[in-house]
């Protein structure tokens, strides 16, 4: 055992990953007389549904990501460390991690999820995902990258490749990311490279079903397709990309496209440690929980949020993967840890769906809530006070608030900076440990 943190006489919880469902069961757990010990990889939180405006240069990424140890400042029952989780012993009832072993009496996983490349080892080495902030920062260094070699590149074949942007995979993330990309060549990349021909800037967004979010209504997806074509990106339905080498991306019945940068954002998959029983693993790479959001096979192991997999009758693939869930289970999980400790009867886990909605550039928005959807500006505007509203911190709140105020009247991105530059070779030793 680590010798520097023993367990005391308390019941010790432990949650790995300070992402929506872990922080709200460790905030719930406050006031309870139990040890609770958060870790995770990172120092923050990290606010994803705004990852790809950092790519874009649209937010800072100090603005989406807020330090996990101010969110539990002043709870004195939680103890926060930084450290990636290795393995779980099962047996022994302790976590391995980079920083030494831990043992708990209750340990909930809430790892979140990663890209899924579905086994494409060629893509993945090639295409760039967006589940992190330092990934987003690679992208925009990418794109920018790009953009400064275009301006000097006089191979016809080569400049084509530079200037395509192509987003795999039409859900509301690869929807959001091709409509920001556009909102950029049509407001800021004519001003900055005055030299470029900008019509040779295209956008595709390629997906494999017949229609893009298709999570969300009819009316909301026809009206997003409506809103790309707008904005000039070329969506292209019903394909499969069957590899990417970095130059080229290969599609299945439809014409290769020369592209150096490429989004993946056709698909996540639960980030599971080792030591877990493979046979509670289910589609999607999660962990098969029940009701009350305990990992089947063992009796103190729970998992909540994009890691979980729910099965019930109502929702036979898991609960959708998305904040609303994690922060749902998180919650509930609280009370019935408590309950568990004191020997009472839980509470089975009920999902109160929030409705969906996605953005396709400026003014322009999609929004179902149950019945009531609808679409336009007065969409845009919904969808961005839901998103400030639940940033985490204030001063979150207000950067990001000044940000979009900012850029509405000037039609300006304010962070187009190469800080960190992007190597490719760097990129698989990147991918371990972010
Ligand atoms: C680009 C993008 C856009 C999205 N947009 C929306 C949206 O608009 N609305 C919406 O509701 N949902 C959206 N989602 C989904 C939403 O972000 C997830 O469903 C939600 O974050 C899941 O919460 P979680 O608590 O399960 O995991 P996460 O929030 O992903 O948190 C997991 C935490 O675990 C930590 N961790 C992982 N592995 C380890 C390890 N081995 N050791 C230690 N720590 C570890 C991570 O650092 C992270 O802090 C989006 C996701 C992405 C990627």
């Amino acid at each position: 055992m680590d010798q520097n943190f023993p367990k005391g006489s308390r019941a010790r919880v432990i949650i790995v990953g300070g992402g929506f469902g872990g922080i709200e069961l460790a905030k719930k757990l406050r006031h309870q007389d139990i040890d609770v010990v958060m870790v995770d990889k990172h120092n923050y939180h990290t606010f994803q549904p705004l990852l790809y405006q950092v790519a874009t240069g649209g937010l800072e990424a100090e603005s989406i990501a807020f330090p996990l140890r101010k969110i539990f400042k002043g709870q004195r029952n939680l103890t926060f460390r930084v450290a990636e989780l290795l393995a779980v012993d099962t047996q022994r009832n302790c976590i391995r991690t980079s920083i030494g072993t831990m043992e708990y009496d209750h340990l909930v996983l809430a790892t979140g999820s990663t890209s899924n490349f579905f086994g494409q080892q060629e893509i993945q080495a090639n295409a760039m995902p967006m589940k992190s902030i330092p990934e987003a920062l690679n992208l925009r260094s990418l794109f920018l990258q790009n953009l400064e070699l275009a301006q000097i590149e006089e191979d016809p074949q080569t400049l084509k490749q530079l200037l395509n942007f192509v987003v795999v995979g039409g859900g509301p993330t690869g929807v959001e990311t091709a409509g920001a990309i556009a909102e950029l060549k049509k407001h800021i990349l004519k001003n900055d490279y005055p030299e470029l021909n900008i019509d040779l800037v295209n956008i595709y967004l390629v997906e494999g079903s017949p229609e893009v979010l298709g999570v969300m209504s009819d009316q909301a997806s026809k009206k997003a397709m409506d809103f790309l074509k707008e904005l000039g990106v070329t969506v292209m339905t019903n394909t499969r990309v069957l590899g990417y080498d970095g130059k080229i991306l290969k599609l299945g019945d439809k014409a290769d496209i020369p592209a150096s940068n490429v989004i993946w954002s056709a698909g996540v998959k639960g980030v599971i440690p080792e030591g877990m029983d493979p046979a509670v693993v289910v589609r999607g790479n999660r962990l098969k929980v029940n009701e009350i959001s305990r990992v089947d096979g063992y009796h103190n192991i729970y998992a909540i949020g994009d890691v979980s997999a729910m099965i019930t009758e109502e929702f036979p693939n898991g609960h959708p993967g998305v904040a609303p869930t994690a922060i749902q289970q998180g919650k509930l999980l609280a009370e019935n840890l408590m309950k568990i400790m004191e020997n009472k009867p839980t509470e089975n886990f009920k999902y109160r769906d929030k409705g969906s909605m996605a953005t396709v550039g400026r003014n322009r928005a999609v929004v179902d809530l149950h019945k009531i959807r609808f679409q336009g500006v007065f969409a845009w505007f919904t969808w961005m006070f839901v998103h400030l509203m639940t940033l985490v911190g204030f001063r979150n709140k207000l950067v990001v608030f000044v940000n979009w105020v900012w850029s509405y009247f000037s039609y300006d991105r304010g962070t187009r900076l190469i800080i960190r530059p992007y190597v490719k070779e760097k990129l698989n030793e990147q991918r371990t440990i972010e």
